[in-house]
């Protein structure tokens, strides 16, 4: 197809260096902890490990879907471990991890889609480490709300759900996920009292009306935090890159989320869900 090859200069990052960044690759290893940093080949790694942050992986490292942006595996997934919430606590209290982001893959295999895991990981988190904020990246639980509530019930100070694309490019981009379905799922936190919290990937082919519509549907949803990022491709069997958007039109993006409401807008080519995530937890306060 029509895809640009050459990644424009202001993608250019500085490679993962430094005595923190080798501090958490050793715990990440020691621990045995899959972190979505490494998964999805995230270009902040240097920056975010560097100053002692990752995003953790639960649920294991085999997704029950496929969608096509995403670089973490697809099939069927090992059986749950049990002991996984200690051993991210034991991790993140190692870490010293001030805001602790924690998402999963989709376990559309269990019954409970993986809630109970959620839970418990939470609990022991918050147990062994007090003082650390926790931000969950939730999937939508197949409109399973039951589910989704048993993650809300423990109160996570940040709750977030993506919405990856515009509405005309759900199918092609998350085949098994559905765009009402996942405002609705961010309908559900926002009726909770949660921090709300969802993003969207650009240059995947979407027009600048998409993605305004995009914007309106999340703010009516209730949602109080936007991220907005460029599209990286992971490997060539993945989505192509269509468009590289500018800096100027992501400022451009930030301006129109503040004044539809948004409390916070992460708005950059590097941006990534978990990217600055503690600032928005405090800009909120
Ligand atoms: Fe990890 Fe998120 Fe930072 Fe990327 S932006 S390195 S995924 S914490
Ligand atoms: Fe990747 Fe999440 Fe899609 Fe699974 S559901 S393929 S982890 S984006």
């Amino acid at each position: 197809a029509n895809q640009v090859q050459r990644k424009p200069d202001w993608l250019r990052v500085k490679l993962p260096v430094g005595k923190e960044y080798a501090h958490v690759r050793s715990l990440v290893d020691t621990h045995k902890l899959h972190t979505i940093c490494e998964s999805g080949n995230c270009p902040n790694m240097g920056e975010c490990w560097g100053a002692g942050t990752a995003t953790f992986m639960i649920l294991g490292n085999i997704c029950t879907r496929s969608c096509s942006f995403c670089a973490v595996a697809t099939g069927r997934p090992l059986a749950v471990d049990l002991d996984e919430p200690n051993r991210v606590a034991t991790s993140v209290k190692l870490m010293q991890v001030k805001h602790c982001v924690i998402t999963s893959v989709d376990r559309d295999d269990l019954k409970d889609g993986g809630s109970t895991i959620w839970a418990e990981t939470i609990n022991a988190i918050r147990k062994e480490s007090p003082e650390t904020t926790l931000e969950t990246l939730l999937p939508d639980f197949k409109g399973n709300w039951e589910n989704l509530k048993r993650v809300l019930a423990v109160r996570p100070e940040v709750v977030s759900h993506n919405l990856e694309t515009v509405r005309r490019l759900t199918r092609e981009v998350r085949i098994q996920a559905k765009y009402d379905r996942s405002l609705e799922c961010l309908s559900h936190i926002a009726a909770e009292g949660l921090r709300t919290k969802s993003g969207i990937m650009l240059g995947l082919g979407e027009t600048e009306e998409d993605v305004i519509e995009a914007m309106t549907d999340l703010r009516n949803a209730g949602v109080h935090i936007l991220t907005l990022g460029q599209y990286l491709q992971p490997t060539r069997a993945h989505h192509p890159v269509i468009d590289w958007i500018t800096p100027e039109q992501f400022i451009y993006y930030k301006q129109i989320g503040l004044n539809m409401g948004f409390r916070y807008v992460e708005s950059g080519p590097l941006v990534r869900s978990s990217y600055h995530a503690e600032k928005h937890l405090f800009e909120f306060e």
